[in-house]
Parts: structure tokens; sequence; C-alpha cells
């Protein structure tokens, strides 16, 4: 996973997967559960197959060039503060240490978007899934959709709904 990573952007993912926004809930729940159970029943049919259906291909998580939002730490109200994603002390003073005055790593390179320190990076910018599991408790079989799912939230954050970088992003994950 982390070759997928320095193959493509040497940058790192430092945890979108602190986006709160994934806890937030419809104020009408009978919207919300409709929906549901209409993605459900797509599901499903893709599962069947059958004649004249074909299955939806998962994307595939992939780091991509030129990105760089996770690097972006000090992101905003709708994501959690190194208090609320670690446990231990030691990497909450290390997170804190690489915030600079602007939000963004200490050690990310604006020029080139990419990481500075991509060797030597701290443990929680890898994206791997052993690291997710530790850290966040998303288990291997989660850890690709997940990966996709805050990376997604990430981007839409710094760049934007509309952004080229998430364009890219959507576009990598499924090729
Ligand atoms: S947000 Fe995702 S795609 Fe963008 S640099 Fe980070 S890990 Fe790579
Ligand atoms: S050390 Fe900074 S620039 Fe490097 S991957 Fe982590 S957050 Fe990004």
């Amino acid at each position: 996973m982390s070759q997928a990573i320095g193959g493509a952007s040497s940058l790192t993912l430092l945890w979108p997967v602190t986006c709160k926004a994934k806890g937030r809930t419809s104020p009408n729940s009978k919207v919300k559960t409709v929906k549901l159970v209409g993605l459900e029943k797509e599901k499903l049919k893709q599962k069947d197959g059958g004649f004249g259906e074909t299955k939806k291909k998962e994307p595939l998580w992939q780091c991509v060039q030129d990105c760089g939002a996770c690097c972006k730490l000090s992101k905003g109200p709708t994501f959690a503060t190194p208090e609320e994603i670690f446990d231990n002390p030691s990497d909450i003073e290390l997170y804190t240490s690489m915030v600079g005055a602007d939000g963004w790593c200490i050690h990310f390179d604006k020029s080139t978007r990419s990481c500075s320190i991509y060797e030597d990076r701290p443990y929680f910018c890898r994206v791997e899934p052993n690291i997710f599991e530790n850290l966040y408790g998303i288990t291997n079989r989660k850890f690709n959709k997940e990966a996709c799912s805050f990376c997604k939230d990430t981007i839409k954050a710094i760049y934007g709904a509309d952004s080229e970088e998430l364009d890219r992003f959507n576009k990598a994950i499924r090729s």
C-alpha cells in the first residue's frame, strides 16, 4: 500500500479517516432509510448478476500525484483534533509540532506537493491496513473502502467538491 503512495505522489494520508462528517446524521431519518433500502436492493442486484446485468467494479484505493490534501493537518472543525485521534501523548505532541502556521504540515513542499521527509514520515502518515486497524479499528476487509472514502472527504474539504484533484482521484480509483 505504501508503494502505491510513494509511486504516485510521495504523499501520505494523514488520517482523513478522522473526518467527523462521517458521523453526521440526517435530520430526516425516514428519507435516509428509504435511500438506504434502495441502495441495498441495488447492491443485491449487482451481487445476483443475471442476464444483462454486469457487476460493478469496486474502486481500488490509490494515492494520486499532485494532491497532498491529507498533508493539511489543520482541516477545520469537521475533522478530529489530535487529542481525539491519538491515545499516546507523544503522538499528539508530534502531530501538533508538524502543524505550520497556515495549517499545512511543515514537511509538505507546496511547490511539488510532496513530502520532504517521505522515507522518515511518521507512522500515522502511512496508508496501510495494519495502521488503520491498530489506530482506528478499521479492519483489513474494510480498509480499501474506508481509505477511498476518506481521501474523498479530505480532498473535498481542501480543494472542493468540483476540484480537479477530486476528479483525478475518482478516475484513478476506478481505473
Ligand atoms: S488525500 Fe489521498 S490521494 Fe490525496 S495525497 Fe492524501 S492519500 Fe494521496
Ligand atoms: S510528514 Fe507531513 S508532508 Fe509528510 S506525509 Fe506526513 S503530513 Fe504529509
